[in-house]
């Protein structure tokens, strides 16, 4: 088992093998950032049964396609599962599965990974259930390949129906540029949202109310109880460091880039500190809803406003491997797991605590707002992360970490742009006083032509980071 190259996240894995080891299964956990090479290899090595691939962010889903086609041009037998949060049956069914002659099983989470397993290796149960999944997986596709999808506009199109705000009353942040932050555990903890923290466990409910829960409550107190004292000692300890950075700039949009300037010098021409190719919604919306872009969300560059922009990335992981070999060690995998989440809820926790900080330095600030105000989101402003669904382009983070100097406050980015260490978060902040999160759904060839060229990469480069909202397949395409 093993989170494949470029990808960082091993919760649900993690607790994947936890279950399987409970039920007498030995597994080989790899661990993260495993190339198809090394995965395959140690298969051989450790004659395995099985082989299962996990990862969280979407360009994983790419490594898991050659995973499977490297299976197949080795010629090995074994069943491959695929798991985590971006995987679905569907895209195991028509990308994974294709490429691999034998039974390719998307498990969708630890509680069904047990049934799986059993059923791989029995014998008697094989048959039927590689017969069923072939058959699911044939639908799929069979739907896949007859869905009518609705055109697309076009890219000019949809700039035309874009999103036109009063820009007239920018907020002014009080001061421009980066400022690092190095913040004591004990000032972040209070913006921890626990609901997330049992959603790794599949526990769903509201916290607090989930701890009374007839069903779950006993699982979820006993959880809570156990992390409780975890946190503790990483606060009373300083076992874990929390850092980050972030900053305004003056900003304007210009056509769908987001461009940020060096603090502009009276009478200078502006300097770009960076500009952000953003994507627009490119669907025929039938009612007067107009096609978003976070560009959308910041003066045009002809309006003559001055706008600001700020933009953040912060981690709560620094030291996390550490406790986590310290618990492994130990053999106590399920605390190693809870330091885990534990220190995913600290990064959440301290964005949420930076982002309260940064509607102070906007001047719109709320120091009253309570925590269950702020998971709500009532508040002015926004805070997008790259490879969410207003910007999912993950490769973006290179240019945000250069223009923080994130590297320098401890955070790193994989080849497949997830941050290192895991527990981390970043994005931009945007202060107009309606923008909102949402979705890009689709995009047609015109705009990733226009947003390569923007980009400054090759077409098939922007592809390849778009792959999850393309409304074509590129490779029917003829160049
Ligand atoms: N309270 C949660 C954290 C919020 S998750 C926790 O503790 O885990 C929501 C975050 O995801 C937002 O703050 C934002 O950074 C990002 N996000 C959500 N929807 C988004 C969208 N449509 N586009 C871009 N980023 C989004």
């Amino acid at each position: 088992m093993a989170t494949v190259k470029g990808d960082v996240h091993d919760i649900g894995k993690n607790i994947v093998g936890v279950v399987l080891g409970c039920n007498n299964y030995e597994v080989v956990d790899l661990g993260v950032m495993v190339s198809t090479d090394k995965i395959l290899q140690a298969a051989v090595d450790n004659k395995a049964d099985i082989v299962g691939l996990s990862g969280l962010i979407t360009p994983s889903l790419d490594e898991m396609v050659f995973v499977a086609s490297e299976m197949q041009r080795r010629h090995m037998t074994l069943p491959l599962l695929i798991g985590g949060a971006t995987t679905s049956p569907q895209h195991t069914a028509v990308k994974i599965a294709p490429e691999y002659s034998q039974p390719t099983v998307h498990v969708p989470d630890a509680s069904r990974v047990v049934d799986v397993v059993a059923s791989l290796l029995s014998d008697e149960q094989k048959p039927a259930f590689d017969a069923t999944n072939r058959a699911t997986q044939a639908k799929l596709r069979e739907q896949h390949a007859g869905r009518k999808d609705r055109p697309v506009l076009s890219i000019a199109q949809a700039r035309a129906n874009r999103l036109k705000l009063d820009y007239s009353n920018p907020a002014t942040p009080s001061f421009t540029g980066v400022k690092k932050v190095d913040i004591a555990l004990d000032e972040i903890v209070p913006f921890i949202d626990w609901q997330f923290f049992f959603a790794a466990w599949e526990l769903k409910g509201r916290f607090p109310k989930i701890l009374d829960d007839p069903k779950i409550g006993p699982a979820a107190k006993d959880l809570y109880d156990h992390a409780q004292k975890l946190l503790k000692q990483i606060v009373d300890g300083k076992l874990v460091r929390a850092r980050g950075a972030y900053g305004f700039w003056p900003a304007n949009s210009d056509g769908d880039d987001v461009v940020l300037w060096t603090a502009s010098e009276a009478g200078r021409p502006k300097k770009v500190a960076a500009r952000f190719p953003m994507l627009r919604q490119q669907e025929m919306i039938a009612d007067d809803k107009p096609n978003r872009s976070l560009a959308d969300f910041v003066a045009p560059l002809d309006s003559g406003i001055t706008d600001y922009v700020g933009a953040f990335a912060v981690t709560a992981g620094l030291g996390v491997n550490e406790l986590v070999k310290k618990f492994e060690a130990q053999h106590d995998d399920y605390s190693a797991i809870i330091v885990k989440a534990i220190a995913d809820r600290l990064a959440e926790a301290f964005a949420e605590y930076l982002h309260a900080q940064a509607r102070i330095d906007w001047g719109f600030g709320d120091a009253a707002l309570s925590n269950d105000a702020l998971i709500d989101e009532q508040y002015r402003g926004i805070r997008p992360a790259f490879g969410y669904p207003a910007c999912p382009d993950h490769s973006e983070k290179g240019r945000l970490f250069d223009l923080l100097g994130a590297r320098a406050q401890g955070l790193d980015l994989t080849e497949s742009f997830a941050m290192t260490p895991a527990s981390s978060v970043s994005g931009l902040y945007f202060s107009h006083p309606q923008s909102k999160y949402f979705a890009i759904q689709r995009v047609g060839q015109d705009q990733v032509e226009d947003y390569a060229k923007r980009k400054g990469v090759a077409m098939n480069e922007a592809e390849r980071w778009l792959r999850p909202v393309l409304a074509y397949d590129p490779s029917l395409v003829s160049a």
